[in-house]
Formats: structure tokens, C-alpha cells, sequence
């Protein structure tokens, strides 16, 4: 039955759980962009764009035109796609063709889009970005009056969806000054756009952190990414809005990604051998050790070597030695009765049992993001209930 040595389920409920919490959160009045850069954050485009849709999401944001082309096929018309990051000369035609939207950010991309929205009769929906502080991408405050002319000269084949900002780090305090800094130079811009007769239909600039912690900064949109998929942009961000209104421990969001494997092979060894490569592990006693086929390769972290956690039978067993390009080792002596075939859980429940991202990535130096992001674009996606 398995072609691949792993695979992800997408749980629907999950989805449906976030989308309500959401949307309970920042209200009816704006729209929620779902961010599905990194492979839908490694939940795989194919599979969860098409889930959410059916679960109401009508707007989504890549980071590239490739993402979007992909996005594109999953939804079949039925929402509204924006690129935030990278889109060369030529997928901007095809960008304009399907009026898929675009962040602006450089006079040059200004230009390569109002020439190619002319030579095909229509108009660019463009979203023009801001530099408030982040010091990445977006137009300088030096920069405006020459955009305000070129946008002027050229209004009928611009269509402004958006103006635009991103913060640089909603998710931590020590940010505070510099987030709250950036909105007050947001709004300067945006003024100084309307003054100029310069209207754009929405006006965003809150990533899930910014959106759930500043009200305020949800303007007309924001773009969520890594709530929707059920983890919290940071602890910071769960404790200040859990604490005060839900029993500690009870947490609105669910997971919505779990990676499962199988174990591939069992072996008893005696105390005093070493376990895997080189000598990082000793059997301290007589121990069953099972074999797993995923390794660094698949996206397992090899930081996950003698620390990460796995659940067999619904027990918690460790990584023994270290984790190899395809495969890891788990110490299975205290599971009764396992056998080769037994479903390995990376990531995801088993039973009352549970493995999260986070805690896996707290033993591997990495963010939810980065481990995220990593899984395999291969690894078979599967929808449950
Ligand atoms: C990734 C990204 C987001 C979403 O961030 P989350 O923290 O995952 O909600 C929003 N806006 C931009 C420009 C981004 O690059």
C-alpha cells in the first residue's frame, strides 16, 4: 500500500476549528488572505487549497509566481490570489492575464507592469508596498513622489487593490517600538498616497501575530499563514490571548498536520552494544530497538539525533542514536507486542498521545515554521475527518 516510506494527513475539523476561532476573532469586517507560501507552510498546495475553499477561504497569498501557478489550478476560479514576493517579467503577463493580484515594490516592476498590462489591453492589480521599518522590501519614503507620478500618469491601467506594510516581528515584545513605529509610518504613506488622489480598495498589513495581539493593524485584510494551519505565531502570542479567557492547557487551535510512518524492521540488542553510526548511543541494558524509514532526508531534523520523540502503539519512545539520511531508530522497549508494520507516529495524535511541532522543535532548535516548511513536497497528503 506504501509507495512512500511516510505520509501527512490534513484533518478537515482541524481546519473548520481554526477558520471559526479566526474568523472569531477578527470579525466579519475583514478579509482574512490565506497565506499558503512554503508548499501551503509544507501542508502540501495541492491538498489544502482545495480544502479550504470548500471551507470558505476566498483569498490567498504566495510569496512567488510558481506557488501561484499551482494555486491557480487548486482553486479553479473561485478566490482571489496574490503574490507578495518574487514574479519575473514574463509570469507578470501571465499574472495580469488571470488577474491574479501582485505586490509592487521597485520602480522597475511599476514600469514592467503598466507596459505589459497595455500591450494586453487591461489592467495590473497591483498592491503597492511600503517601507516602514522592516528594511526589506517596499517603496522608500524618497521614492514616493516618483510612484505617485507614474501611478498618475498611467491610472487606467492600474487597478490599486492594496496598499501595503509587513511587520518585523508581530510575535515578540521585544518588537513592540519598532511595530508600533512601522504603523504610524504606514499610515503616513497611505495618507500621503490618498492626497494624491491615490484610493486603494484595502489597506493591509498584519501577518497572525499582528492580527490577533494589535486590532488596530487589521485595517481591511490580513494575511494569515501559520494560525490557519493551527500552531500559534509564538508561546508569547498563546499565553497573552489564551490566558485570560480559557482554562491553561485548552488551546482554540488545532493542529491540522500529522506525519506518520511505519516501522520497518525489529531488533533486539544487548547492554553494552552501541546503537547506529559511531558511538553516540549506548544500550545501558538489553534493549528492542525499531527500525523507521525517514530520516534527515525526508525532513527529520538531524538535530533530532538522541532527542526526538516518536509514539508507537500510543507510547512515547525516544531516537536513539543518530538520525540517518533515511532512516532513525527508536527505542522500543517499553511498547508491548510492537511489530514491523506498527504505525509510527513523527508528528500528529495516537490514542490520548500526541507529538506537536512545537515541542519536536523545541528539541531541535528549529521554529514551526522552518520544520514545517522542510516536509518533503513527495510525502503523499491525504485529507481526514
Ligand atoms: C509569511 C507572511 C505572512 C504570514 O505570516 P504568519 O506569521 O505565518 O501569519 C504575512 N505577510 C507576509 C508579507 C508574509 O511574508
Amino acid at each position: 500500500m506504501m509507495e512512500n516510506t511516510s505520509y501527512i494527513e490534513l484533518s478537515r475539523k482541524a481546519v473548520q476549528n481554526n477558520f471559526d476561532y479566526l474568523r472569531e476573532i477578527i470579525g466579519d469586517r475583514v478579509t482574512i488572505s490565506h497565506v499558503v507560501k512554503g508548499n501551503a507552510y509544507g501542508h502540501g498546495i495541492n491538498t489544502y487549497v482545495p480544502l479550504a475553499v470548500e471551507l470558505g477561504a476566498k483569498h490567498f497569498s504566495t510569496f512567488d509566481a510558481h506557488e501561484a501557478h499551482q494555486v491557480y489550478n487548486a482553486v479553479n476560479g473561485d478566490a482571489t490570489l496574490m503574490v507578495m514576493g518574487m514574479i519575473d517579467n514574463e509570469e507578470l503577463e501571465w499574472a495580469i492575464e488571470h488577474q491574479i493580484e501582485f505586490f509592487i515594490f521597485d520602480i522597475d516592476r511599476l514600469k514592467k507592469a503598466i507596459s505589459a498590462a497595455r500591450k494586453m489591453k487591461t489592467q495590473a492589480r497591483v498592491h503597492i508596498e511600503l517601507e516602514t521599518g522592516m528594511n526589506r522590501t517596499g517603496f522608500e519614503k524618497d521614492q514616493m513622489a516618483e510612484v505617485i507620478k507614474i501611478i498618475k500618469a498611467n491610472a487606467e491601467v492600474l487597478f490599486i487593490k492594496g496598499i501595503c506594510t509587513h511587520y518585523a516581528g508581530a510575535e515578540s515584545y521585544a518588537n513592540f517600538f519598532r511595530v508600533k513605529d512601522q504603523f504610524q509610518r504606514f499610515k503616513k504613506g497611505v495618507k500621503r498616497l490618498e492626497k494624491n488622489d491615490i484610493q486603494a480598495e484595502a489597506l493591509h498589513a498584519a501577518c497572525s501575530a499582528a492580527a490577533v495581539r494589535f486590532p488596530k493593524s487589521r485595517l481591511d485584510m490580513v494575511r494569515i499563514g501559520i494560525m490557519q494551519y493551527g500552531f500559534w505565531p509564538s508561546t508569547e502570542t498563546y499565553i497573552e490571548k489564551v490566558k485570560p479567557t480559557q482554562i491553561l492547557g485548552e488551546d482554540p487551535l488545532q493542529r491540522v498536520i500529522s506525519w506518520k510512518s511505519r516501522v520497518m524492521n525489529i531488533k533486539h540488542v544487548k547492554q553494552g552494544e552501541y546503537v547506529g553510526y559511531g558511538t553516540s548511543y549506548l544500550a545501558t541494558s538489553d534493549i528492542k530497538v525499531a527500525t523507521v524509514p525517514v530520516g534527515y532526508g525526508h525532513g527529520f531534523s538531524r538535530s533530532l539525533s538522541n532527542t526526538g520523540r516518536a509514539l508507537v502503539r500510543e507510547v512515547r519512545v525516544p531516537v536513539i542514536g543518530t538520525v540517518n539520511m533515511n532512516m532513525m531508530l527508536l527505542d522500543v522497549s517499553q511498547v508491548d507486542n510492537t511489530e514491523k508494520g506498527d504505525e509510527v507516529v513523527l508528528i500528529g495524535n495516537q490514542g490520548e498521545m500526541s507529538i506537536s511541532v512545537s515541542s519536536f522543535s523545541d528539541y531541535s532548535d528549529q521554529l514551526n515554521y522552518e520544520l514545517l516548511t522542510r516536509l518533503p513536497h513527495d510525502i503523499p497528503r491525504y485529507i481526514v475527518e
